[in-house]
């Protein structure tokens, strides 16, 4: 089944900048998919129209079936319910626990205490951090923050995890705990698209591979690498 279908798609920033061209892609329900290129080739730009951060100029985007170029900006939080996202910077809130993080997703949308408090529970699980549940984001380290992040963006249980160069500011090992945590969510039914530079992780861990060069897919394999130097 097809989670998210681009039809000729294309972006023109409004100072000019054409960021993608005639982008047609098709993802499977359940697949995980690494976005590389170089930079300022238009990966962040791709990811940000899938969760509707940017729309396009031009052309398509489906998810599950439904044209998100055609939403109502009322209806957009309901869109970023089906689909989490994670940051390179975490974008944890600083002031508040590891739990009160994850719950404020849950708490915005008025689901009752109890089913917070399970549901809290179940994500920081997940992500091996139960034992921090208390901790404050900065008394972690930031392989633990960005676990955190993700359990934040899988509370509500979204279709998509949308990862922007996840591992960019961690070092290696803990880039590992990280993929191992986005490859539990994967093996779930949770399709991952995943933006990154790193080319170890790629090149590891075998995945569908989509290259992105100067705002074209100029490479889509299923079991590919990194390199996109020619
Ligand atoms: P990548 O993620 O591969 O580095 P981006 O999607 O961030 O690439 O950027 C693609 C191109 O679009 C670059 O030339 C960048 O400078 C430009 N760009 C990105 N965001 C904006 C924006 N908000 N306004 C104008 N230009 C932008
Ligand atoms: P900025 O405003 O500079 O883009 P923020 O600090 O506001 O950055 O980071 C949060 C951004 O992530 C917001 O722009 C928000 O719209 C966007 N976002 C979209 N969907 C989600 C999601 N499902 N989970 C988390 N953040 C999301």
């Amino acid at each position: 089944m097809r989670i998210i279908e681009m039809n000729n798609v294309s972006k023109t920033y409004s100072n000019g900048v054409n960021a993608l061209n005639n982008i047609d892609i098709l993802i499977e329900k359940g697949e995980f998919v690494y976005v590389v290129g170089p930079s300022g080739a238009g990966k962040s730009t791709f990811i940000k129209m899938i969760y509707r951060e940017e729309l396009p100029s031009s052309g398509s985007i489906h998810i599950q079936g439904s044209d998100i170029t055609k939403l109502k900006s009322k209806h957009v939080p309901y869109l970023r319910r089906k689909i989490g996202v994670v940051f390179q910077d975490f974008k944890l809130l600083p002031k508040l626990s590891v739990y009160e993080n994850i719950a404020f997703a849950l708490e915005v949308i008025e689901e009752p205490r109890h089913i917070i408090r399970k549901r809290v529970m179940e994500v920081l699980d997940i992500v091996k951090l139960k034992s921090k549940a208390r901790f404050l984001p900065d008394e972690l380290s930031g392989g633990e923050q960005q676990r955190v992040s993700i359990a934040r963006a899988i509370v509500n249980d979204p279709r998509v995890l949308i990862a922007d160069e996840p591992t960019g500011n961690l070092d290696p090992d803990t880039s590992w705990e990280v993929m191992e945590t986005l490859e539990t969510i994967n093996r779930s039914g949770t399709t991952v698209i995943m933006a990154t530079h790193n080319r170890e992780i790629v090149n590891t861990i075998k995945r569908r591979v989509i290259v992105i060069e100067s705002g074209r897919i100029v490479r889509d394999e299923l079991r590919g690498s990194y390199s996109y130097e020619r």
